[in-house]
């Protein structure tokens, strides 16, 4: 699989030039495919267009593989537009030029050596150089990409990463609990971590209000007239933007799972399954529950793949009564305040019992024994907030290719 790795660039005025040849080049390949739909009616191919572009850019201080990486980058979009065109309402090839382009380099413009990546822009130009001390292969490739929110030129470095097995010589197992208060509860035989969900509901409700606001308004209106055109267009923005911000939430609670799941050696993830995650719910369905079941879908997803890249094993538990049944003696009843308090004298956090049975469920096959299982005292839980702007755990928890000091 490939994983990414942002790092700074020192020369930002050369990054910038570059982006901005990029931009040059991107923008004549719109306007010379546009051109010839208009005139001739016809798409030019992308082996054309990189003949016409060598020519176009044979001045430009840019690696000819980088000048090819932006046509292809275009043509990459424009298949998606001819794929998309018999699904949407009114698809439009991309047709907006840029003043500004990401740069790509691809393999052969790459020189790793003494913890110093060296990205060629043709012969006789200056060579972009970035400090990668702990980088300890060949990128597959390296994008420059701009980020608008710090204003900066950043490196993006993508990496192939094997999937290994990791032999642990402990077989400790970690359940997770999901749920609409909290996306994620989880257990491991000593501590729970409870994720919180404030940020991802309100997020979700947002996007419920805005999106039912926005349907009432176009249900008024007549269908494609430039009023229905310009709410759709609304619409359209809302849905991917709340994806994204959904997304961002789930990545970096899941990438904290992982880290801590290396820290603390477990070797199997058991995720209680709730009916119905497993099977594929698009994102346009209405109810508030389908939303739900769609970030469940999400976040078993992305458990799975960033668990298999470190070589821990994900299982499913059925988990009917998982959260009503004392942990210790079996006897079920519903917690009625934030604390599960059982006759037998066992107590804990409320939101934490069913990753606890869960985990029960799955090592020793019942709920209704009454054991000591839990050996000694538990950790009180441990809840994680999600802060849009702290630092992607990617890298923390993914400890190949890169040693710690990924900053270098
Ligand atoms: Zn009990």
């Amino acid at each position: 699989m490939n994983k990414t790795y942002i790092l700074p660039i020192e020369q930002q005025n050369l990054a910038h030039r570059l982006s901005r040849l990029s931009g040059r080049i991107y923008s004549k390949t719109v306007s010379t495919i546009f051109k010839l739909k208009k005139n001739k009616d016809m798409w030019l191919s992308k082996n054309d267009m990189e003949k016409l572009i060598k020519l176009y850019a044979s001045e430009f201080s840019m690696h000819s593989q980088s000048k090819q990486g932006v046509v292809q980058q275009y043509y990459t979009n424009l298949k998606s537009f001819f794929k998309s065109m018999d699904k949407a309402d009114n698809p439009k090839p991309p047709y907006r030029t840029r003043k500004f382009n990401k740069v790509i380099y691809k393999k052969s413009a790459i020189r790793l050596k003494n913890g110093i990546l060296k990205l060629s822009n043709g012969r006789g130009t200056t060579p972009l150089k970035i400090k990668a001390k702990s980088l300890n292969q060949k990128p597959k490739y390296v994008e420059i990409i701009y980020h608008h929110r710090e204003q900066v030129y950043k490196l993006h470095i993508v990496v192939k990463i094997e999937n290994k097995q990791i032999d642990y010589d402990n077989d400790k197992t970690l359940a997770i609990d999901l749920g609409q208060i909290h996306p994620m509860v989880t257990f491991d035989g000593k501590q729970s971590l409870i994720y919180n969900g404030g940020k991802l509901n309100s997020f979700i409700r947002f996007r419920n209000k805005e999106l039912a606001k926005l349907q009432t308004k176009m249900s008024r209106c007549k269908k494609y007239s430039n009023l229905w055109n310009k709410l759709n267009r609304a619409k359209k923005k809302l849905m991917l933007k709340s994806r994204n911000k959904i997304m961002d939430v789930l990545q970096k609670y899941t990438s904290h799972l992982i880290s801590y799941c290396i820290k603390n050696k477990v070797s199997t993830i058991v995720i209680g399954d709730i009916k119905g995650i497993r099977e594929n719910i698009s994102f346009g369905a209405k109810t508030n529950q389908k939303l739900h079941q769609w970030v469940y879908k999400r976040l078993t997803d992305m458990i799975e793949y960033k668990a298999k890249s470190v070589g821990i094993k994900v299982d499913y538990q059925e988990e009917s009564y998982t959260s009503q049944t004392c942990c210790q003696c079996g006897n079920r009843h519903k917690p009625t305040n934030r604390n599960y308090i059982c006759k037998c004298g066992f107590s804990f956090h409320r939101d934490s019992i069913g990753a606890i049975n869960i985990l029960k469920k799955y090592t020793i096959g019942t709920l209704e024994d009454k054991t000591d299982w839990l050996e000694g005292e538990l950790t009180s839980s441990y809840g994680i907030r999600y802060k849009s702007n702290s630092i992607s755990c990617q890298t923390e928890w993914n400890i190949r290719p890169f040693g710690r000091d990924i900053s270098a």
